[in-house]
């Protein structure tokens, strides 16, 4: 096997507690991480039909060739299988992770783990290099992801944690790397994450809950050995071009921050310990992935809340709301910039993190809760819920926002009690439960527009994600277009200050870096007309193809890549598509382009479509809730629009989505794709050129081949 991998990766079947291997050249052309786990999903997973509870529910964690390197923001680590959470099918998804996960997996001589069958009693796997056994977990079951964690750390270091070590003929002062599973996933919740170290979370998709129903703790691996790359003076002058030229400069910034603890602004100069938006009390110093200079997390003297960064640490926010005010669906962000001033504000941050700490040790989904949250206190200022009301429920609504609420609410979900029994079904199923979905989908109560996953923006307003998402399998997550395109205008919204960069400049920077589909600047134009364009279409296409390569196989962070407005570069122009090819190819020596990634990355996206086929997707479904098409949105939203030939910022608010337009459009992107129009699954004219005739065969003897 080349440069960059292991060689090897680890099957574990439960059911008759079998180790074996599987020779990662067997599916080289997939490069890592989610192309190794789709076709590997492919190859293993007989019945795809199967609920995610299900034993015959084949999982795999996969890492990218780039994990355990230098390369800035490269050690994401990617879960697939079948999703609990997805509604009202539990479709074959994905979730990834940093931490350092994937590079000791990879020091240890593995490229990924795949997880089959269901043990018969609890039990955790322990990894040390080429010994993989499978230990009993029943004294780990019931603990948080904290203290299983720390009781495997020290049962694997005989309590010699951060002392040199002897593993076989080598030494190491390195803990093991811990995946794991707190209460939510032990009790089956759909909206349990699966945890390592104080805040990497595979979060979205319900993994938890399938490693819950496979009796599975916790996989532990330990690493001695190392990762060969092709050319490590290639990779150390890129790495040395990436700091140069692009990486912020603690000592001479371009940019100061408009906004002190604001996470949009994090985007314009990827600055250290950025990402928490929370204030300072004590001492504390950036902390990252590994491997990652940018470190966009922080490390604190207390310890609350560490590595733990973004939404995680932002829904607690809502805890300062001034009493007496009601909450509305804003962002976190809207929430920092919009608050009276707090009196204790050091106070309610501590607050904070503790609940974040809490969340992250039962290993519960933030997303969900945070919109529970606030749907729960609309429902109670509605007289809906309360102790004998419609939704029975005695949580101290009085005590709504605080701390001590909070931890009765999260407590309740973890562990199935009362009302939290529903909730740890995911909101959308739990509406369902009481009656209410129907009605709340039109109303927008609820705001789940698809696939039983809450708005991660506006569906009304910036649209990419949410096409995203519901062309594909969950929340997409994937913020390559909207850092730019909304951060931009929303910082300077905030903050009262100038744009750094025009609308108008700002589009061309975009529309010349995202090849093969450059010189199209209406890609990025956000104007009504522009949601139901063919530009559009090719909007979604590029993300969906880059985000299927580049970051969930090749491993690059979200928060890093693509990187097209870079605040310091002196032109503002980023290192997308230059960095990604460069770093990879001298990691690997493959001596891609971009654009062979980006094929690859098309390749992949049809392997999952082919996937959710055989799942039941059909064209038909792929319909957002029913408030995204009759209710107009109030958020506040920049992006640029182009009108009257002039591109600038504006505010999007205000608009609903056109339900006939939408299915025209998704008809253009169907052509773009090469898929079926009438029933939107793949064709064999499409698949047969990307070397997947038999995924033709397979949906041909199923009757689902589009024609
Ligand atoms: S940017 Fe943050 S989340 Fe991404 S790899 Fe770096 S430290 Fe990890």
């Amino acid at each position: 096997m080349g440069y960059g991998y292991a060689g090897k990766i680890l099957r574990l079947n439960l059911s008759n507690r079998s180790v074996s291997t599987i020779d990662t050249a067997q599916y080289e052309e997939w490069v890592g991480g989610h192309g190794l786990g789709s076709a590997i999903f492919w190859d293993l997973c007989q019945d795809k039909t199967v609920s995610g509870f299900d034993p015959r529910n084949v999982i795999t964690i996969m890492a990218g060739p780039m994990a355990g390197t230098l390369a800035p923001g490269s050690t994401r680590c990617e879960m697939q299988g079948i999703g609990p959470q997805g509604y009202p099918i539990e479709w074959f998804t994905r979730s990834s992770f940093g931490g350092r996960f994937a590079p000791q997996l990879k020091y240890a001589g593995w490229d990924g783990v795949v997880i089959e069958g269901k043990a018969d009693a609890p039990v955790w796997i322990n990894v040390i290099n080429d010994h993989v056994t499978i230990e009993d977990a029943r004294g780990l079951w019931g603990l948080g992801t904290r203290k299983t964690q720390e009781e495997i750390w020290a049962r694997v270091t005989g309590n010699r944690l951060n002392d040199w070590q002897a593993v076989g003929d080598a030494y190491t002062t390195q803990k093991p790397a811990v995946l794991c599973i707190g209460q939510a996933g032990e009790h089956l919740s759909r909206i349990a994450t699966v945890m390592h170290d104080g805040g990497f979370a595979a979060g979205q998709g319900g993994f938890g809950g399938a490693w819950g129903a496979k009796n599975l703790k916790a996989i532990s691996v330990r690493g001695t050995g190392g990762i060969k790359v092709a050319d490590s003076k290639a990779l150390i002058d890129t790495w040395l071009w990436h700091k140069t030229n692009f990486q912020f400069n603690v000592d001479n910034p371009r940019n100061e921050a408009p906004i002190v603890n604001f996470t949009d602004y994090w985007i314009i100069n990827q600055s250290p310990g950025a990402v928490p938006i929370a204030p300072i009390w004590e001492p504390c110093r950036p902390k990252g992935c590994q491997g990652c200079p940018v470190a966009c997390s922080r490390r604190m003297a207390s310890g609350l809340a560490n590595e733990a960064h973004c939404f995680t640490t932002n829904w607690p926010y809502l805890g300062i709301i001034p009493p007496g005010t009601q909450p509305t669906w804003m962002t976190p962000g809207e929430w920092a910039g919009g608050l009276a001033e707090p009196t204790d504000i050091h106070g309610l941050a501590k607050a904070r993190y503790r609940t974040t700490d809490l969340l992250n040790d039962y290993g519960i989904n933030v997303y969900d809760v945070f919109f529970a949250d606030v749907y729960f206190y609309i429902l109670f200022l509605m007289d809906a819920i309360g102790p004998g009301k419609a939704i029975n429920c005695d949580l101290p609504f009085d005590k709504w926002g605080t701390e001590e609420y909070k931890a009765a609410y999260l407590k309740m979900i973890a562990y199935r009690e009362g009302v939290g029994d529903d909730l740890a079904e995911g909101l959308e199923r739990a509406a369902e439960r009481w009656g209410r979905r129907k009605d709340d989908l039109e109303s927008g109560l609820l705001p789940y527009p698809h696939w039983g996953y809450s708005e991660h923006n506006d569906p009304r307003a910036g649209v990419d994600q949410e096409y995203a998402t519901i062309l594909g399998d969950r929340d997409s997550n994937d913020h390559s277009f909207d850092l730019p395109t909304h951060g931009i205008p929303r910082v300077a919204s905030i903050s009262k200050t100038e744009p750094v960069i025009s609308a108008e400049r700002l589009v061309g920077i975009l529309s010349q870096k995202v090849l093969p589909l450059q010189g199209d600047p209406l890609m990025f134009d956000y104007s009504d007309a522009g949601l139901y364009s063919a530009s559009r279409a090719k909007t979604i296409a590029w993300g969906r193809r880059y985000a299927r390569f580049w970051k969930d196989s090749v491993g690059y962070c979200d928060l890093l890549w693509p990187n097209f407005f870079n605040a310091n570069a002196p032109d503002f122009s980023g290192y997308t598509p230059e960095g990604e090819a460069r770093f990879f190819n001298a990691v690997t020596g493959k001596n891609i382009s971009f654009v062979d990634g980006m094929e690859i990355g098309r390749r992949t996206w049809n392997l999952d479509r082919a996937v959710w086929v055989l799942q039941g997707r059909h064209r038909d479904m792929e319909v957002f809730a029913p408030y995204v098409y009759q209710v107009p949105s109030t958020r506040i939203n920049h992006f640029p629009v182009y009108e009257n030939g002039q591109w600038r910022y504006a505010n999007v608010a205000g608009r609903a989505l056109d339900k006939d337009r939408f299915e025209e459009w998704k008809a253009k992107y169907y052509e773009l794709e090469g898929w079926d129009k009438i029933t939107g699954w793949p064709t064999r004219s499409t698949l047969e050129p990307l070397g997947l005739g038999k995924v033709a065969d397979e949906l041909q003897r199923r009757g689902k081949l589009g024609g």
